[in-house]
C-alpha cells in the first residue's frame, strides 16, 4: 500500500509541483491549501506524513503542528515543515513545536522527496500496519477489531486505543501518566486511577475463556505488555 501524504500549503504553484514529483515517486497525495482545512482533513483520516507550511490562511501551520501532537492518534505522525523564514530562532521553534524536519524555501524538490522518504522510514513501522499481533492477540487497525485465538474481542472504545497504544510499544512499562497522555491525549483532565479502571475491563475482555494473561502491572511503576506472554506456551 502507497504511504499517503497530506500537503498543506497555500501557495498552488508550489502544490502542484510538490504533488506531481511525490505522486511519481508512487506516493497517494492530498493536498489542503487552508490550515483548517487541513486539520479537518487530518481529524478524519490521518496521513503517513505531513508536508506543513508555516504560514497558512485560517490556521498557522504551527499551531496545526501543535494540535496534531497534541493528539493521541497523530502524535507520532511525520511533519516536514516548509518555512520561508531562515533566521536560527526560528528554526528551533518550528523544530521545537514537534516537527520532525524543517525545509528552507525556496527548497529543490529532489532535496524534500529525499527528507520525506528518509522520515517515512525512519518512522516506526508499527504505526502504519494495519495489522498489529501479540501473541494470540491481533488487532486490526482498519476495521477497528480485535481478536484472541481467532475469536473476536469486544472492546469498548477507551479499551481499543489502549491496547493498540501498548501493542505499539510490546514490553515498553507505562506510568499511569504516560497512559494518559498517550490515550486519553493530554488536553483532557482524568484521574490516574481511571487508568486502573480501563486496565481491568481491557484485561477482564482479553483474558475471557483464557488463563494467561498479556498485561503485566508493574508494581509502583504502571502497565506493559509482558514480553514474555505466548513464548512459553
Ligand atoms: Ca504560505
Amino acid at each position: 500500500m502507497a504511504a499517503r501524504i497530506l500537503i498543506v500549503e497555500d501557495e498552488e504553484p508550489l502544490t502542484l509541483l510538490l504533488r506531481y514529483n511525490l505522486e511519481a515517486e508512487g506516493y497517494e497525495v492530498d493536498t489542503a491549501a487552508r490550515g483548517d482545512e487541513g486539520d479537518v482533513k487530518l481529524k478524519e483520516n490521518a496521513p503517513d506524513l505531513v508536508v506543513l507550511d508555516w504560514m497558512l490562511p485560517g490556521l498557522s501551520g504551527i499551531e496545526l503542528c501543535r494540535r496534531l501532537r497534541a493528539r493521541p492518534e497523530t502524535r507520532q505522525l511525520p511533519i516536514i515543515m516548509l518555512t520561508a523564514r531562515g533566521e536560527e530562532s526560528e528554526r528551533v521553534r518550528g523544530l521545537s513545536t514537534g516537527a520532525d524536519d524543517y525545509i528552507v524555501k525556496p527548497f529543490s524538490v529532489p532535496e524534500l522527496v529525499a527528507r520525506v522518504r528518509a522520515l517515512l522510514r525512519r518512522a516506526n513501522p508499527d504505526r502504519v500496519a494495519n495489522l498489529l499481533a501479540f501473541g494470540d492477540i491481533e488487532l486490526d487497525r482498519e476495521k477497528k477489531r480485535v481478536s484472541r485465538t481467532g475469536k473476536a474481542v469486544d472492546l469498548g472504545p477507551t479499551e481499543y486505543r489502549l491496547l493498540e497504544f501498548l501493542m505499539e510499544r510490546p514490553g515498553r512499562v507505562f506510568s499511569r501518566a504516560q497512559l494518559l497522555d498517550g490515550v486519553w491525549g493530554n488536553e483532557i483532565y482524568i484521574d490516574e486511577r481511571t487508568v486502573d479502571v480501563h486496565v481491568g475491563r481491557l484485561r477482564k475482555a482479553l483474558n475471557r475463556g483464557h488463563s494467561d494473561d498479556p498485561i503485566r502491572t508493574v508494581r509502583g511503576a504502571g502497565y506493559a505488555l509482558n514480553d514474555l506472554f505466548g513464548k512459553t506456551a
